[in-house]
């Protein structure tokens, strides 16, 4: 096939995670074939798999993500449900201690997804495989970028891809044309190296590195943990850099993650495991893990920093690729934030294909970029707050974090301001809804009667 510019008939993703299956999905709507390329064999919903060893962990889907899943598969929400999943109210189910409090539980309308990351990944793949026109080749890895010279302005154009079945012996590469290739291939994405090798400049990366651990176990959950279903939430603090996250998942199960920052990890063993979560600035976790019953060994993963691609600052990139989710941006895991943004940015895609081909890569990326700022914005602005924690810190931050402390201290107690809060850490209102006049006086008069 002679990929011709604007001719929307095959689009190729490159890697069937979360942001792969939704960048698949916006596709749909605008190709008449798409084809996700994935190295791994997919397991049944609720089974981890080696491609994507964050699954084993705790993760929670924002009020916003709820949302955007449903929108683009509808009944989603009804599925995970009826396979296990729990779904209810954010702020008035989930057990939050933060900065040496608990926030008081009120309906918000604010919505949250208890789920395995298995079971929702496995649940999304499913419904995407439903599409008669997405076919999801496993166990395939891509090896590269096909390209030709652009009819346009003399720059190469991506018009497909190489890939090897990894279940044929030998290296026998097979050629994939598409008039669009989105790599959705995680963090270690390989694009920046084929970009690199075709003349390509390298974007500007910014880190934060705050040297994250992450060790999960998996527990029998009984009715009488936690009201049997209530998310426990134990954020990190200025004089204890741990913390914890209990998801009530389906099988009757709990994950449990406990985090370190700063090089801090909880211990593999049990008994360590135990001890750590003994140690966490409320005991909740512990609370129920010193008798619950446990059905896993423990994961670890280590996480050294959050990760920004500035593909928007480009001046030259080819057209018919687009890079998106952990690829471009891979925020710390603790805020839980990348599937949420992985669904955004598969909405900004679908609305950017609307304009059709030309000129997609400029704009998606500047989109995607004004995009990121929130989330990307949450995240930095509390992990720089650690002194210990490396990069670039802009001058006005330090005025801004005690003015976010003030807020999240009142907000404890303030409804109103606690609703303003997690519609930002929800990806629904910007980081600059908190400086609305209201919001501002509301901050400075709870703190001075507190
Ligand atoms: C420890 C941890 C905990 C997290 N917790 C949360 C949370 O609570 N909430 C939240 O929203 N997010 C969380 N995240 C982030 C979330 O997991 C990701 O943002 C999300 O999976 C989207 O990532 P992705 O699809 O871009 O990439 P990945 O999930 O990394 O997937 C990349 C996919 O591409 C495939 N692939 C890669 N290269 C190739 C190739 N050459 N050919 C074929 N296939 C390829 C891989 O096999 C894989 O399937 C967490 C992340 C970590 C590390």
């Amino acid at each position: 096939m002679e990929a011709t510019p604007g001719r929307m008939e095959r689009a190729i993703v490159i890697g069937a995670s979360v942001s792969g299956l939704l960048a698949a999905r916006a596709l749909a709507n605008h190709f008449e074939r798409v084809i996700v390329v994935e190295r791994d064999v997919l397991p049944p919903p609720g089974q981890p798999r080696k491609g994507v060893p964050q699954g084993r962990h705790a993760h929670v889907l924002l009020s916003r993500g709820v949302d955007l899943l449903e929108a683009f598969f509808p009944g989603l929400t009804q599925e995970l449900v009826s396979q296990g999943a729990i779904a209810g109210d954010l702020s008035e189910t989930v057990r939050w201690f933060s900065m040496g409090a608990y926030t008081r539980n009120f309906p918000s309308g604010l919505k949250s997804m208890q789920a395995s990351r298995p079971l929702l990944e496995g649940t999304l793949y499913r419904r995407l495989c439903a599409l008669p026109n997405v076919t999801v080749l496993q166990n395939h890895d891509v090896t590269g970028l096909l390209t030709r010279p652009s009819v346009r302005d003399g720059e190469l154009r991506v018009n497909g891809v190489t890939a090897v079945d990894r279940a044929k012996p030998g290296p026998m590469e097979m050629e994939l044309e598409a008039d669009l290739v989105v790599d959705a291939g995680g963090r270690g994405s390989r694009s920046l190296a084929w970009l690199e090798s075709l003349g390509y400049p390298r974007p500007e990366e910014e880190h934060i590195k705050m040297n994250l651990s992450y060790t999960s176990r998996v527990f029998r959950r009984l009715p009488e943990h936690a009201n049997g279903q209530s998310p426990v939430v134990i954020l990190p603090s200025f004089n204890n850099r741990r913390g914890g996250t209990m998801l009530a998942v389906e099988g009757g199960r709990w994950v449990v993650t406990l985090a370190g920052y700063l090089g801090d990890a909880a211990p593999a063993d049990l008994d360590g495991f135990i001890e750590f979560a003994r140690s966490l600035d409320a005991p909740d976790c512990y609370d129920i893990l010193k008798t619950a019953e446990p059905l896993s060994e423990a994961s670890q993963y280590k996480y050294a920093a959050s990760q920004r691609r500035r593909f928007e600052k480009l001046t030259r990139f080819p057209e018919g690729l687009l890079v998106c989710g952990d690829a471009m941006c891979s925020f710390n895991p603790i805020y839980g934030q990348g599937m949420t943004t992985a669904a955004c940015e598969a909405e900004l895609l679908d609305s950017c294909l609307r304009q059709g081909l030309t000129g997609l890569a400029p704009r998606f990326f500047r989109r995607a970029s004004r995009l990121l700022d929130s989330p990307w914005d949450i995240a930095a602005g509390s992990d720089l707050a650690y002194p210990e924690v490396e990069g670039r810190r802009a001058p006005a931050m330090r005025m801004v974090g005690l003015y976010l402390d003030r807020l999240l201290k009142a907000s404890r107690q303030d409804t109103v301001l606690n609703l303003a809060f997690q519609r930002v850490t929800n990806l629904i209102d910007p980081p600059a809804s908190l400086f609305r006049p209201h919001i501002v006086w509301r901050v400075l008069f709870m703190q001075r009667s507190a």
